[in-house]
This record gives C-alpha cells, structure tokens and sequence, in this order.
C-alpha cells in the first residue's frame, strides 16, 4: 500500500515545504482520506485516478480542496465523485459549503455523463469499501464529529486518527489489527501550549506519548503529522526528546509503501 500526505505550502523557492496547513492522505494515488490539499497538489495522475474521499471531519482545513477538485473534474467525469461521509458531515458540507453561496451545489448538477457528485454515508464502526480498500471509521475525540479509519488492502492494514484528542476506541481497533503495519497520528501543539489543545482537541507530545502507550504489542512505525506550521520545529524537538521506539515525523510529500 503506498500512502502519501500531500503537501499544502511552499518554501521560499516555490518548491513544496514540510509545513502542514492542510490534510489530504492519498492511498494508492487513487483514495483520497480528507482533501484539504487535494485539489491544490495532487499529481496530473491522482487526478485522473481519485473519485473517492473519504471524511474525517469537516474543519477546513481537511475539506478546503474538496469543491475545487469536483469542479476541476466537472466536463469530465464520468462517474460521480463520491464524498464518504456520516449523515452530520454530509449535511454540514451541503449547507455549508455546496450551498451556491459558498459553491454551486454539485450533487444537484449533472454533466453530459450524468451526476457528478454522490454522498456514500457511512457511520462509525461500519466498515465500507472503497475501491480496493476496506476502511472501518471509528469515532475519535475532537470538536467536531470526526473519524479516524482503520484500512486496509487486504494484505496490510494502516491506521489514521486524522484530528484527535484522548481517545481510547481506536487504539483498541489497531491494537486488534493483524496485519497492521503503520500508524499516521496527529500531533497539533508543543507541550506549553496543552490549554490550547485541549480547547480544540489536539495532541501535545506528552499526551501523544501517553496516548500510544494505549497500543499493544506496537511492532510498526508510527507517523506524526497535522503539526501546525507555526510550531514545527518546537513539537518536532519534543517528539524526540520522547525516545518513543519508531516514532517518525511525517514526510509532506513523501510516498510511504507500506
Ligand atoms: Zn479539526
């Protein structure tokens, strides 16, 4: 399985930077887990490929490519562009986003080969498939209704939390995994800052150590990502100083083979 975070800012020389601002994982350059770069800085071919994204929540920063890349794809979609999502998500994102102030409702829109965007909704602890993959969403603690998804390809298995506080249920989903063989976990705020991520339900390092102690038997790496921009180099320096075994950051950009 190859897994990707696409990248959301530049550097100076316009090449793309380490910084996150926005979420998009990209399964197999065909599955999209969130898009809030998606339309911004997926390659020509997860473009021609993507037809699925699945929601985590729907905080901007993790939907914000989502309306450009449907209208990208507008002429030429062939088949609907399928939003995963709960019932909730799907009703804030058509009154709050598909509403033709923000953009044109598309899922009231058709093409010359018929609609362009279809709602699957899923709820949590259901697993669904999506193309190859298998994905079992389960409930995590954050501000607003959010996933995190367990998935699979029917050999390996990778976990994403995307934006999480304490939590419990999915660390027990991955520590059931057999066949799992990565973590990708967000990590938003330096340890000072724990006020902050607990009023907008983030991870700090020390909670995050204390959060990956909840795994068993942990024999895989995991990935840290979501840092915000503004913290990097501070949350990075802390995420070290926990010697916690194969804690990675998270290349922006890099394709992982799981
Ligand atoms: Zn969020």
């Amino acid at each position: 399985m190859k897994v990707q975070l696409l990248p959301s800012s530049i550097n100076d020389d316009g090449t793309a930077s380490q910084g996150q601002r926005l979420t998009c994982f990209v399964v197999d350059d065909s599955v999209a887990f969130d898009a809030g770069s998606l339309a911004f800085a997926c390659t020509n071919l997860q473009r021609q490929q993507i037809r699925d994204a699945v929601i985590s929540h729907t905080h901007l920063d993790h939907i914000a490519g989502l309306p450009i890349f449907i209208d990208d794809l507008f002429a030429t979609l062939t088949e609907p562009f399928r939003i995963h999502c709960t019932t909730e998500m799907f009703e804030v994102l058509e009154s709050n986003v598909f509403n033709w102030d923000i953009y044109p409702r598309f899922s009231e829109l058709t093409n010359v080969y018929g609609n362009v965007l279809e709602y699957s909704l899923v709820e949590p602890q259901n697993a669904f498939k999506v193309k190859h993959l298998e994905v079992v969403p389960v409930t995590v603690n954050h501000n607003s209704p959010s996933l995190g998804f367990l998935v699979s390809d029917g050999k390996v298995s990778v976990g994403i939390t995307g934006d999480t506080s304490e939590t419990s249920e999915i660390w027990n989903v991955f520590s059931e995994c057999e066949n799992l063989a990565a973590v990708f976990v967000e990590c938003a705020f330096p340890d000072e800052m724990g006020k902050l991520a607990s009023d907008s339900h983030h991870l700090t390092p020390a909670r995050l150590a204390s959060e990956l102690a909840k795994l068993r038997d942990r024999k895989y790496p995991v990935y840290v990502s979501n840092i915000k921009a503004m913290y990097r180099e501070v949350v990075v320096r802390q995420l070290d100083d926990l010697k916690l075994s194969d804690l990675n950051i998270l290349e922006v950009g890099k394709s992982y083979a799981i």
